[in-house]
């Protein structure tokens, strides 16, 4: 038997893919520029279905790349190895929105989105929010151990994680965590899979986290004549003693990148840069207090005007400029994009060293991000300079490893939420030491001794 007739066994025969072009959406992400071919799709529908998949794989050696929804920008879920696409799309409902004790229970092919507006049609708030939360899945926010917009205040996915139902790649199910707001029973299971990219089991279940829905939200936009600047003001923000519940920057070849793709219009687009902070809280009244401190604070140093968007209309506008900016870049350039993060008293001395990194590579810069987390999207666009693809790629790759070494020498990582997958992975070296490296590649041997699971991502 072959085994797309093996695979088709175990989930029923419309869930495998073997021809080209209904294989071709599984060959990529978000990443540009990286895509390959898998032997065969599979797309389970149950754990005990993941569990038969990857027992199956096991025994015959076969590499098995999980999915989850594609947007990841680091190549994390393309079969570089070829062989089994295991894609989680299927395993796509919430099974509970426990009010009482405050969690949702879902399966990993959830679209962030529709958790969240589930939970807030219980009166509750599930806080990560990801620019990509429309289209990316709860899985691979696990998996990548995804920030976005409000981790400023609320933390990251990993914050949110209390259980998970996981498959080894032998077709072990293991369960651990759940709805304990406190366990201290032995090693962190729940710690080790969250971010750890597909490469040690397939999530097919977790508990997350639930807190009560804010009752108000304002937003302020600040523009400022020099990006340095705008760095400057996030500092000046956290100096108020609020905590915003998102704090992004953006240079002006970002918003402009985003007016176009969105077609829409937006204040300020010709200044050098912008902060866009919100707030949120118990009533209007305390979320406007709090935004004309901020907003008084901006203007000390040095903002030239400071805009309160209270209606709701208007801040969903501000904030799909703000969430379409990659999209913008992907239509509009050929670029790389290098998840910088740095201690965020760190921020200014990253952006004034990135636009050297690019003045020296000759290389456009573009940058955003979650300023408030020290996390800038430095994105290097290709310019006429690079007048063929092999000097595009020599000097963007250059210019990746420069940032990469800048944001470790200034205290920072390789990346701050989007992971290492298959584009950062060359510059696992400079942020880890060989003896940390080692003791990964342990854990990983424990969790798959056959090196089966995701192979060519993360580990050097
Ligand atoms: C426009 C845009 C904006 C974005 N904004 C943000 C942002 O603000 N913050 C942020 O953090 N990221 C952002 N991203 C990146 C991306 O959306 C996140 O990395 C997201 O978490 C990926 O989820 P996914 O479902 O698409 O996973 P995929 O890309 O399909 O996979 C990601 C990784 O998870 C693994 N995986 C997926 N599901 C499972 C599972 N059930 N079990 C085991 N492994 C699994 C895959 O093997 C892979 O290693 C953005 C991307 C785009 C395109």
């Amino acid at each position: 038997m072959s085994l797309p007739e093996e695979l088709a066994r175990i989930t029923g025969p419309g869930f495998v893919l073997t021809a080209d072009e209904p294989v071709e959406p599984y060959t990529h992400d978000e990443t540009q520029g990286l895509a390959a071919r898998p032997d065969v799709v599979v797309r389970p529908g149950s754990t005990e279905e993941v569990s038969g998949v990857l027992r199956l794989a096991f025994e015959r050696g076969l590499p098995v790349t999980p999915r989850g929804a594609g947007t990841g920008k680091c190549g994390a879920c393309v079969p570089v190895a070829g062989g089994i696409v295991l894609s989680l799309d299927r395993l796509n409902r919430i099974l509970e929105i426990d009010r009482e004790n405050a969690f949702a229970v879902v399966e990993p092919g959830v679209v962030t989105e529709t958790l969240q507006e589930a939970a807030a049609e219980a009166g509750l708030f599930y806080a990560p929010d990801p620019a990509s939360k429309g289209s990316c899945h709860v899985g691979g926010n696990i998996q990548t151990n995804a920030g976005g917009m409000r981790a400023v205040k609320y933390g990251t996915t990993a914050d949110h994680v209390y259980g998970l139902t996981f498959v080894l790649p032998d077709g072990t199910v293991i369960e651990a965590g759940g709805k304990n707001r406190k366990d201290s029973s032995g090693y962190g299971l729940v710690r080790t899979i969250v971010g750890s990219e597909g490469t040690l089991a397939v999530v097919t279940r977790a508990v997350l986290r639930l807190l009560p829905l804010p009752a108000a939200r304002g937003i302020l936009l600040a523009p400022f004549p020099e990006l340095d600047m705008a760095a400057e003001g996030v500092q000046a923000v956290f100096g108020t003693g609020i905590t915003p519940s998102a704090l992004e920057i953006m240079d002006r070849s970002a918003v402009g990148y985003a007016a176009r793709y969105a077609e829409k219009e937006f204040p300020f687009a010709e200044a050098a840069a912008q902060l866009l902070v919100e707030v949120d809280g118990d009533g209007p009244e305390e979320v406007e207090g709090d935004l004309m401190r901020i907003g008084e604070a901006l203007l000390e140093i040095g903002a030239l005007d400071v805009f309160l968007a209270s209606e709701r209309r208007r801040q969903e506008d501000l904030w799909r400029i703000r969430r379409v900016i990659a999209e913008g870049l992907k239509a509009f350039t050929t670029y790389r994009s290098v998840d910088s993060v740095v201690p965020r008293s760190r921020l200014i001395e990253l952006v004034r060293k990135v636009r050297e990194i690019a003045a020296a590579h000759d290389l456009d810069c573009c940058c955003f991000g979650h300023a408030g987390d020290g996390n800038l999207h430095v994105n290097y666009v290709r310019t006429a300079a690079q007048d063929t693809v092999e000097r595009w790629e020599a000097d963007v790759r250059s210019a990746h490893e420069a940032t990469v070494r800048v944001a470790v020498a200034l205290g920072g990582s390789i990346s701050g939420e989007h992971g290492i997958g298959v584009t950062e992975r060359p510059f696992f070296g400079i942020r880890h030491t060989e003896a940390a490296i080692g003791l990964m590649r342990r854990i990983k041997a424990a969790f798959d001794p056959r090196g089966i699971l995701n192979p060519g991502k993360v580990l050097p």
